[in-house]
């Protein structure tokens, strides 16, 4: 069944694992986001490199293509002012080859010679490279630097150009040129990696001329980033910026997705001090991949190990708390002793069940075992433990599954049992299964169980009270009552609220001297006078009700109150001894009974000691009344404590013999003076003669041992004149006297 409490339990641990998966997944959903958001800000941060890279390299091409632009100008000087001739110019183009070494230097003049490397060049003359240099735009300085005119992409393929005037007074006499290779430009230290594309405002992608001498057509840089693109309607309005950015001379870098899903960056800035030439660099996505992937991987593995970890966490809370449950619910529903439920589980299933079952009549059942202290005590209390455990698997063998039976505290059961025509049985089976299984645990002792049952009424909720009500129930029965079950009623009911009332007034009732000594005088039958008295209290109440001890003797056995009393009762009869006697009077010896509880109590001896003393009573004037059955648990302890007393003078009475499990044995161990034969033996019984016989021998035996004998209860002639042929003296009963308050006993027999 599920308890309430289960589930209770089960929500908080479904709330822990659901709290943990949403913290779990919101973790992974951030750590995803960190990954993507890394990446974004790496990718910035490489666009801004690649935006400052691009312009730097343009500083440095600018900066190369300059310095080609300062030897024309520096070799134009040598030459300016001075008729050109032959070995001016080949001079000039020494010098301009001393400064750099790989471009080709030239000139050419006004007629139409061209000299290039120190040689003419071409067949006769040809103006149209002096008109093309002529037609370029030089700057204050008079140097040209940029995109080569075709002319010059013809003579050696190059594709850029540095040249600049060389004058004769006011005129230009020629002009002196570098062709500068844009492959060889490229191929410098400071410019390598990357693809790097120079493109002329037009956007148009200036490249050398190949082999032959023919400048290939010109291809333009849209076209190139189209055919690389992924085609999309964006990245075409992107490229179209970039031309147009370039071509209003802006700088700038782009991203683009390339055919392949990469992407790809194309920054552009205009090459420094260098007309209309731009520098264009094509970062490929596999690169920034490249250099992106350490970091992706770090923040990856990072992640998978932060979400590892708090998976970790949950699954450690969940198996933490789960475990805690499990034992806070063993703590909470098992009994240590028997492994089976204890009384929180029962009140959660008898609730529940009675609640789906309305119809059903149920009842509450409060049961212990009988004498399980002498099982304790014989089998010790490993084999008790077991027959505990016994009893709670035992119940689940023998009853439904709506009924259960839970150990509440030492011999102490709980159940609930559906009150239905078979139940009966089901107990009776039950009964025969303990004590089966009992055998087979080595416990050979017959298991009683004393039973308390509440019948549980429609609509009836409170499970304590019903507990209660079967409990007091079966605190009506006795250990030695021959009933072991008892259901509970008004009348029961009405005996507990006695109990209370009782309970409640009892101190204040001895303080006020309520309790009173009554006396029953014990004759000598040989020569037919009294020869003591036995002391009983009656509880004489204000209004003057008098109470017999049988209605709150055993309460008071029970709630520890004998004690008090029975002390109560050896000193007020000490008292009225001493009273007498120092009156002047005949005084006998007066018996006082003794409750078994009494006895137990370590003080006992000292207590009865210090009565004697302070009354200053001679032992031989009281009589101890003992029943045999204190006999039941502790013997030892028990005999030593006789044999102290008997020590102390005062005379030691078995009471009731006869009535319980007599063993004519104990007459040898204990030291009783008087035995004293308990009225059972008068009662009418089916065969009267096999009775008298035994009593004769018994008294025989007594005798013969040298114990006194008195016989109570004696009420008839027929009685005493049984007594009297099988040799017993002395008795006690009806026939010679009642029991009645101490100072009519006294006045009566003036004693
Ligand atoms: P008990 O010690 O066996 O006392 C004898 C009981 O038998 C007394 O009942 C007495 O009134 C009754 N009785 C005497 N003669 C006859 C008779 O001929 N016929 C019948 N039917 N009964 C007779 P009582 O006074 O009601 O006392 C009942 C029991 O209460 C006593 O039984 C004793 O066990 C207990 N008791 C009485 N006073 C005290 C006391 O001061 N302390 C303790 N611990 N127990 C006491
Ligand atoms: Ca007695
Ligand atoms: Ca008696």
């Amino acid at each position: 069944m599920n308890i309430a409490g289960n589930n209770k339990n089960t929500k908080i641990l479904m709330s822990v694992l659901v709290g943990g998966f949403i913290i779990l997944s919101a973790c992974v959903v951030i750590c995803i986001s960190m990954i993507f958001s890394v990446r974004r800000s790496y990718r910035n941060e490489l666009t801004e490199e690649h935006r400052s890279e691009n312009e730097t390299k343009s500083v440095i091409l600018g900066h190369l293509i300059m310095e080609e632009g300062r030897t024309v100008l520096n070799a134009s000087n040598l030459l300016a002012q001075h008729p050109v001739n032959e070995e001016k110019i080949l001079d000039a183009e020494n010098y301009g080859r001393s400064q750099n070494e790989y471009s080709l230097i030239g000139y050419t003049d006004t007629v139409g010679r061209v000299y290039l490397d120190g040689a003419p060049y071409g067949e006769g003359e040809d103006r149209s490279l002096f008109e093309a240099l002529d037609g370029l735009k030089y700057g204050r300085d008079m140097i040209y630097a940029g995109a080569a005119p075709e002319m010059i992409r013809q003579i050696n393929g190059s594709s850029l150009l540095a040249a600049s005037p060389v004058f004769f007074g006011s005129s230009i006499q020629g002009y002196i040129f570098v062709m500068i290779k844009c492959s060889d430009l490229m191929s410098v230290d400071s410019l390598a990696g990357n693809e790097r594309l120079l493109v002329n405002r037009r956007g148009e992608i200036i490249s050398d001329a190949v082999e032959d001498g023919k400048a290939p057509a010109p291809l333009k840089l849209a076209e190139l980033l189209e055919e690389r693109s992924d085609k999309s309607a964006d990245i075409r309005s992107n490229i179209s910026n970039i031309t147009s950015a370039i071509g209003t001379g802006k700088k700038g870098i782009k991203k683009m997705r390339c055919a392949d899903g990469r992407m790809m960056e194309v920054a552009y800035t205009a090459v420094d001090d260098v007309d209309d030439i731009f520098l264009v660099t094509i970062y490929n996505g596999d690169d920034m991949e490249k250099r992106m992937r350490p970091l992706l991987f770090r923040s990856t593995v990072a992640c998978i190990l932060v979400s590892m970890l708090m998976l970790a966490a949950v699954v450690y809370v969940w198996v933490t708390s789960s475990r805690a449950n499990l034992n806070a619910e063993k703590l909470a529903y098992k009994d240590p002793v028997t492994g089976g439920y204890n009384q929180h589980y029962f009140r959660e299933f008898a609730r529940q069940i009675m609640d789906q079952n309305k119809e059903i009549p149920f009842m509450i059942c409060r049961y212990d075992i009988v004498n399980f202290r002498f099982i304790n005590e014989s089998y010790g209390r490993e084999k008790a433990d077991a027959l505990l455990s016994v009893c709670v698997e035992d119940f689940k063998k023998c009853f439904e599954a709506r009924e259960l039976a839970v150990h509440i505290n030492a011999d102490q059961f709980l159940a609930i049992l559906v009150n239905d025509p078979g139940m009966d049985k089901r107990i009776e089976n039950y009964r025969a299964a303990v004590n089966a299984d009992a055998r087979g645990i080595g416990v050979r002792y017959p298991i009683r169980f004393k039973a308390g049952y509440y019948q549980v009424r429609k609509q009836e909720k409170n499970i304590d009270v019903m507990i209660d009500n079967a409990n007091a129930a079966r605190r009506m029965l006795k250990g030695d009552d021959k009933r072991n079950r008892l259901v509970y009623s008004e009348s029961i009911a009405e005996d507990i609220k006695k109990v209370g009332q009782i309970e409640s007034q009892m101190q204040k009732s001895l303080a006020k001297g309520e309790f009173k000594v009554y006396i029953q005088g014990k004759w000598d039958i040989v020569n037919d006078c009294i020869c003591g008295g036995e002391a009983l209290v009656r509880w004489v109440k204000e209004d003057g009700t008098i109470v017999r001890p049988d209605e709150f003797i055993p309460l008071f056995e029970k709630n520890g109150f004998i004690g008090s009393l029975d002390f109560y009762m050896l000193e007020e009869v000490c008292k009225r001894l001493m009273d007498l006697k120092n009156a002047g009077k005949k005084v006998y010896p007066i018996s006082v009974n003794q409750s078994r509880v009494l006895l137990h109590n370590p003080e006992y001896l000292d207590n009865v000691v210090d009565i004697l003393k302070k009354y200053k009573v001679p032992g031989e004037l009281i009589e101890l009344e003992i029943t045999e059955s204190v006999f039941e648990e502790d013997r030892e302890n028990m005999m030593a404590v006789l044999n102290k007393l008997k020590k102390c003078g005062v005379r030691l009475d078995m009471d009731d013999f006869g009535s319980g499990y007599s063993s004519l044995n104990m007459l040898i161990d204990v030291p009783f003076d008087v035995i004293k034969i308990d009225r059972l033996f008068f009662e009418d019984k089916t065969d009267n003669e096999k009775s008298k016989i035994i009593l004769e021998k018994t008294v025989d035996i007594i005798k013969a041992i040298g114990m006194d004998i008195i016989c109570e209860g004696v009420e008839t002639a027929e009685q005493v004149e049984f007594l009297r042929s099988i040799g017993v003296r002395y008795v006690q009963g009806y026939y010679y006297a009642k029991p009645v308050p101490g100072e009519e006993f006294s006045a009566k027999y003036n004693i």
